[in-house]
């Protein structure tokens, strides 16, 4: 099967018209998708070219990929920035054996092929539950980090606003935990809007999960972890993130505009010393998010992740809102090729250091025209309102907003019309390459759902007997 980079290398074979650069280097392909034989393209089309000159590039790329019968072109009007390709095909110089990387909780990838029963069910157009929530139970934040959604929509109770923090109450959180797994939820994120410790009964809401046997995850900024409680923690999550995207005080700063490094990393040492010492097998990780402001500070983090003691360090390309407000980086990641592959170097057999390369590759661009994945994984805001996926929570909300748990359940939620009158609508009449961000947390998923979902699942099964063989930890959380 031809890969990304063998299409990659076939492109720059392929020359702009009246010019002697190629298709790659001059930023005109934006991004590369595969999905088993289907190839996706996007290419970029200046607004002062005319048709007829971006079809005799199609053309040049149709011939050049003349063996591959499904290949499919979109054009995207926009000026030529190098891309991300170019970094991938420097990439492909790293050999397998340079990359000491054993991911083995999926992260580059996602986990629907441990759950094809439900996968089935929807199939058969059955009313699916959703297998997994991202979550919010605080609704503002005591960080105001420059990519977060909160603090760019300028939503209450983020940064300068913090006292504005609304606390979905413990009552309704509880019996959305106990509501969701009875209809068979697997896994609930404590994720997706504000800060979830800082909420008053933080630790009792997470003891609650562990009591109904939930599997629940954490992602903080680390800087409210109560050393007195860290036993509850490590019992109650099966992993906790800690959101940090700097190496150093000065980039901390800028980043996520509070003074608070030492504090945070103190707080993951403690964590990691208490685990071993209980021999707890909840898994605690660093998530850096890729900037601009912070390309500089992916080995520092790396090495500072290792010292730490937690066990995994993962880089991810920053998310952009559709109309590119985060100004995200794309070419930049071509610089930063030694700096990835030099953090990569810091993976032990305890330690992984995981770099999101699809994410990184895809420039942004999504090879499927529907989004199914909402039915999948959901999106429940810090104020107890629930959404398809968290982009909603602040644009065209009435549009999207299914309910809210403090109002009413939300097994009743799941079972109204709203519910799925909503699914329905984000199917059919979101475009998710202009409506949506990029690479948004149902990406893998979407892909799966839309290059699959028609096959019947013996079928996929045997193609990927080898695959699902390998099962990762955390199946739950897809
Ligand atoms: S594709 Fe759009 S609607 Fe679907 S999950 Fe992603 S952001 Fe949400």
């Amino acid at each position: 099967m031809i890969t990304e980079i063998e299409i990659g290398r076939k492109l720059s074979n392929i020359f702009e018209n009246f010019s002697e650069e190629n298709i790659v280097n001059s930023g005109r392909v934006q991004g590369i998708n595969i999905y088993k034989e289907k190839i996706n393209i996007l290419i970029a089309k200046k607004k002062s070219e005319n048709n007829q000159e971006i079809e005799i590039i199609k053309k040049k790329i149709t011939n050049s990929l003349a063996d591959s019968e499904n290949l499919k072109i979109d054009v995207i009007e926009a000026e030529l920035k190098k891309s991300d390709i170019v970094h991938l095909l420097n990439m492909s110089k790293a050999s397998e054996n340079e990359k000491k990387v054993n991911d083995k909780w999926n992260m580059d990838s996602h986990k629907l092929f441990w759950h094809l029963d439900r996968v089935e069910a929807w199939q058969r157009g059955e009313k699916v539950a959703p297998l997994h929530i991202d979550m919010g139970i605080s609704s503002g934040c005591n960080m105001a980090c420059t990519f977060c959604y909160g603090v760019i929509q300028n939503r209450d109770g983020f940064g300068t606003n913090s006292k504005k923090i609304f606390h979905t109450p413990v009552e309704s959180v509880k019996q959305t935990f106990k509501d969701a797994k009875e209809i068979g939820v697997k896994s609930i994120a404590l994720i997706g809007e504000g800060e979830n410790t800082l909420h008053p009964n933080f630790h009792e809401i997470i003891s609650y999960g562990k009591e109904i046997d939930l599997d629940l995850s954490l992602a903080t900024n680390g800087i409210r972890i109560d050393h007195k409680k860290l036993d509850i923690i490590l019992e109650s999550l099966k992993w906790i993130r800690f959101n940090i995207s700097a190496g150093t005080k000065e980039t901390f700063q800028k980043i996520h505009r509070v003074n608070q490094m030492d504090r945070v990393l103190g707080n993951a040492r403690a964590l990691a010393k208490r685990k071993k010492e209980i021999n707890s097998s909840c898994v605690i990780g660093f998530q850096m998010v890729v900037t601009k402001e912070n390309m500089n500070d992916i080995v520092p983090l790396s090495k500072l992740g290792r010292e730490c003691g937690v066990d995994y360090f993962v880089v991810k390309p920053c998310s952009d809102t559709f109309d590119s407000r985060l100004d995200s980086p794309k070419g930049e990641y071509i610089e930063a090729l030694e700096i990835f592959k030099e953090a990569e170097q810091y993976s032990t057999k305890d330690y992984s250091v995981n770099i999101k390369w699809k994410k990184v590759l895809n420039g942004g661009w999504k090879d499927y025209t529907a989004c199914h994945g909402t039915q999948f994984i959901l999106g429940l805001s810090g104020r107890g309102d629930v959404f398809p996926c968290g982009h909603w929570f602040n644009e065209r909300r009435d549009e999207f907003l299914m309910g809210n748990i403090i109002e009413k359940s939300f097994k009743e939620i799941w079972q109204s019309k709203r519910y799925w009158e909503v699914q329905e609508k984000i199917r059919k009449e979101v475009n998710v390459n202009k409506h949506c961000e990029s690479n948004c947390r149902q990406h893998y998923i979407n892909r799966f759902l839309f290059h699959e979902g028609k096959n019947n699942t013996k079928e996929i099964k045997e193609d990927y007997k080898d695959h699902i063989l390998k099962k990762p930890d955390h199946i739950n959380f897809i």
